[in-house]
């Protein structure tokens, strides 16, 4: 938080006068909603499109840390991540609502900074804020994010269509959120011991941006329409590219091979991981909070995606009896395990 700027406590403007301050400017987008902020509920209204739903709920010294994640990218983060399970059903998000509890250490012009990212968010994403809730709390900020979204009958992908023979294929590169964090967290301890330190992260942009700010892939969701391809199953990586496989094939009752030479992983990722002593596979296995898409395809539909540099295949689907293994270099098969939960360690 920035200490310069006029602070003013929240019970000096009131819980209406807060929410009055951060819904004043928004201005509808969507025709699906009717109704936004201002009455005892939000109206929406989807034709014959059906809707998908999902919440995430992110706890101060779980999910985040304020010491280093600055409030307005929190507020974008926080949308970004649910935005990302609406296009990972291949569906457009329309609206969402924002719960906030807030402790006493937190200003106006605090909970302003974090609605600045919020309507950025839904500025950039076309995405209307259309309700929540706003409440105290006795341990930091507390954010819960609903979001809702539109797909034609019969277009949304599941977890569990994947079929032997499919190509396991992924979007961007993975493990730069997590080799981000990690550059975070080192500079933090060395700031707690001296406060004069400058923190070193200079060349690290983008694995920083990975965690910090990231990005949903809309983009994706487009291309697919173009392309013409429904994949046969998805899910979006928020905890780490080995959990998201095992639950598409659990869901899917599939085995599947993933070719370690295949996992896309930027220079920034491997050079830091190199620095830092951590296997770079281990940072795109288990790391988490890529928000990329994780999708089979049919071998027929091969041909649209091989020269799009948006998508790499990783590997391919098997039958349930051949396990879920990773191909190594080496051409050995090791089981993959799941961690998932590895957010705040
Ligand atoms: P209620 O007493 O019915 O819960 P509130 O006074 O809490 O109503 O909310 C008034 C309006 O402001 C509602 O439209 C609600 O959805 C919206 N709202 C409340 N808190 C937030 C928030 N943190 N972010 C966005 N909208 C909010
Ligand atoms: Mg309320």
């Amino acid at each position: 938080m920035n200490k310069e700027i006029q602070q003013t406590s929240i019970s000096e403007l009131g819980e209406f006068g807060l929410i009055e301050r951060i819904t004043k400017d928004i201005q509808l987008k969507n025709s699906s909603t009717v109704k936004g902020v201002g009455d005892d509920a939000a109206i929406l209204d989807f034709k014959d499109k059906q809707v998908v739903m999902s919440s995430d709920l992110l706890t101060e010294g779980v999910h985040f840390n304020l010491m280093y994640a600055p409030l307005k990218h929190l507020g974008y983060k926080a949308v970004i991540v649910n935005l990302s399970d609406v296009y990972a059903m291949n569906a457009i998000p329309k609206q969402i609502t924002v719960n906030i509890a807030l402790s006493g250490k937190f200003s106006v012009e605090a909970v302003e900074e974090l609605y600045a990212g919020i309507h950025l968010a839904c500025e950039k994403y076309g995405v209307d804020l259309v309700g929540g809730d706003t409440t105290s709390s006795l341990t930091g900020l507390t954010i819960s994010i609903t979001v809702l979204g539109e797909v034609e009958k019969d277009a949304a992908v599941l977890r569990s269509g994947a079929k032997p023979n499919d190509l396991l294929c992924v979007t961007g590169d993975l493990g730069g959120a997590y080799m981000g964090l990690q550059l975070l967290e080192r500079e933090n301890e060395v700031y707690k011991v001296n406060a004069k330190m400058q923190p070193q992260m200079e060349g690290y942009d983008y694995i920083l941006e990975r965690q910090l700010k990231p990005e949903a892939r809309q983009d994706i969701v487009s291309a697919f329409q173009k392309l013409e391809i429904k994949p046969t199953s998805m899910i979006d990586i928020s905890d780490g590219l080995s959990s998201e496989i095992i639950h598409l094939c659990k869901n899917s009752k599939v085995g599947c091979n993933l070719y370690e030479e295949k996992i896309p992983m930027d220079e920034q990722t491997k050079e830091m991981a190199e620095e830092m002593n951590i296997n770079p596979l281990v940072a795109a296995l288990n790391g988490g909070e890529d928000y990329e898409l994780l999708f089979t395809i049919s071998q027929n539909d091969y041909e649209k995606i091989k020269t799009d540099p948006d998508f790499t295949i990783i590997g391919h689907i098997t039958e349930t009896a051949d396990g879920i293994n990773l191909i190594t270099t080496g051409g050995s098969a090791i089981p993959l395990v799941a961690q998932g939960w590895n957010h705040g360690k």
